[in-house]
């Protein structure tokens, strides 16, 4: 079957190009090795940047100009006024706190107006802190930046997509036919179900698989050396806790990011990044968890504790490489013959990416519309399970003498 794009990986950036791609006319086909949104996306804490993070050295960086547009482009997308239509994927808060024990509002709030942010924090009376802050030393600043449930985004793209999605076994069904490097005639399937075959040609073929994209270089004939990998060691808490979204600052540094969801049993979970999380790739779980428990005792001054679970999860940020191995400034684009292979960088800037390898893309080549027919017998992803869903987690309760230090200070 001819194609005009077929796409490798369904997290934000595939998905956000599936939708883009698709309203442009093109007849193209998503595929998924594993669960939608399994990489980064699912794993990720949601935050719609709008750039302020990356000012707080004082200095209006790359980064903070290439997404300093973003949060009204997903707000708009978010309220169902542009494509893609994201009205059903559910916001974990509307905003992110601010907190810091010196005089944060003034600092960061200067910086924010100075360079033109369209999100810029405002500090709050004690009156309107969240619970979670009420005990916090100094100010707290309210940051109109959203935080969406990621799961539930990616949802919405697959329930709007489904026909042009299929799960494929990446390992023992997929094979690549190369005209040269980089110039891929056929992709071969074998289906994960039945062991049906289908043979696609496309005009372009575009990896949005994260760390996937890699192989999928070296199967197309290219260096996959040209992406880097950048891990953490992320917190999850979850038990009687109040609803946090937001940043305890320290310096040019984000100290803790914590954001909160409730889990099906009703239970609040938090998931907490930011340094502890850069440096918790250095401890194993329980010395990570330790470290969090101490350290979320100083920024969350009179938060109880004893009743919470405390578990850890490891993740790679896949990016294109960059010469001293840190963030790179926005998203990276590669392009190799018929071949295209982009990461986002970060999942805010998956329109970015999508807008850019839409607009190198040459006009849809077929004028009836695409009939997905061929592909209902064909299985399809399922979307990948947030972290503390994951069986077979483990969850540590805290140990007596935390829980005795924790009852002293109640
Ligand atoms: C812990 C954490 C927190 C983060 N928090 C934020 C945040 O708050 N805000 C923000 O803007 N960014 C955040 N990020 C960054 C953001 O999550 C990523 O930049 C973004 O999700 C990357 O999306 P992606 O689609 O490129 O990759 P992924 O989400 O990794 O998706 C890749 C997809 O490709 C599939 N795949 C892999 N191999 C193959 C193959 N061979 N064939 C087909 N499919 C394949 C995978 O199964 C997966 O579904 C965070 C990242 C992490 C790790």
């Amino acid at each position: 079957m001819r194609l005009d794009a077929l796409i490798f990986g369904g997290g934000a950036a595939g998905l956000w190009l599936l939708d883009r791609l698709s309203r442009d006319g093109h007849h193209v086909l998503l595929l998924e090795a594993n669960a939608l949104g399994a990489g980064q996306t699912v794993a990720s804490q949601g935050i719609i940047h709008g750039g302020l993070k990356y000012t707080l050295s004082g200095l209006l960086t790359k980064s903070a100009k290439n997404i300093r547009e973003m949060p009204t482009i997903w707000r708009d997308s978010l309220l169902g006024r542009v494509t893609p239509n994201l009205s059903q994927t559910r916001l974990r808060s509307g905003c992110c706190y601010l907190w810091q024990t010196d005089s944060l509002s003034s600092r960061a709030g200067m910086i924010g107006a100075r360079f033109g942010l369209q999100v810029t924090p405002e500090s709050i009376s004690i009156d309107e802190r969240p619970e979670a802050l009420k005990n916090v030393y100094g100010t707290v600043a309210r940051l109109p930046e959203q935080v969406i449930a990621p799961r539930s985004f990616i949802q919405d793209l697959a329930f709007q997509y489904r026909d042009r999605i299929l799960q494929i076994d990446a390992k023992r069904g997929l094979e690549f036919e190369l005209d040269s490097p980089g110039e891929v005639s056929a992709v071969k399937l074998t289906s994960p179900r039945d062991g049906s075959t289908l043979t696609l040609h496309p005009r372009q073929v575009i990896f949005t698989a994260g760390a996937g994209n890699a192989r999928l270089r070296q199967m197309a004939g290219l260096s996959a050396d040209v992406m880097q990998r950048r891990p953490l060691h992320m917190v999850l808490v979850r038990g009687n806790l109040p609803e946090l979204n937001g940043h305890c600052l320290d310096g040019a540094k984000t100290r803790v990011t914590i954001t909160s969801e409730i889990d099906a049993e009703g239970r609040m979970v938090w998931q907490i990044g930011g340094q502890i999380a850069e440096e918790g790739v250095n401890f194993d779980s329980a010395a990570l968890t330790e470290r969090a428990k101490s350290e979320l005792s100083i920024v969350l001054p009179g938060i109880d504790f004893r009743q919470t679970e405390w578990s850890t999860y490891t993740i790679d940020r896949a990016e294109g490489a960059t010469a001293n191995g840190g963030r790179p400034e926005s998203i990276q684009v590669l392009c190799a013959g018929n071949v295209t292979t982009g990461w986002p960088t970060k999942l805010v800037l998956a329109p970015v990416l999508a807008q850019e390898i839409a607009s190198r893309a040459s006009s849809p080549y077929f004028s009836a519309s695409f009939d997905t027919t061929p592909f209902v017998n064909w299985p399809h992803p399922e979307v990948a399970l947030l972290p503390w869903d994951e069986a077979g987690r483990q969850w540590r309760k805290l140990d007596p003498g935390f829980a005795n230090e924790q009852r002293r200070a109640a």
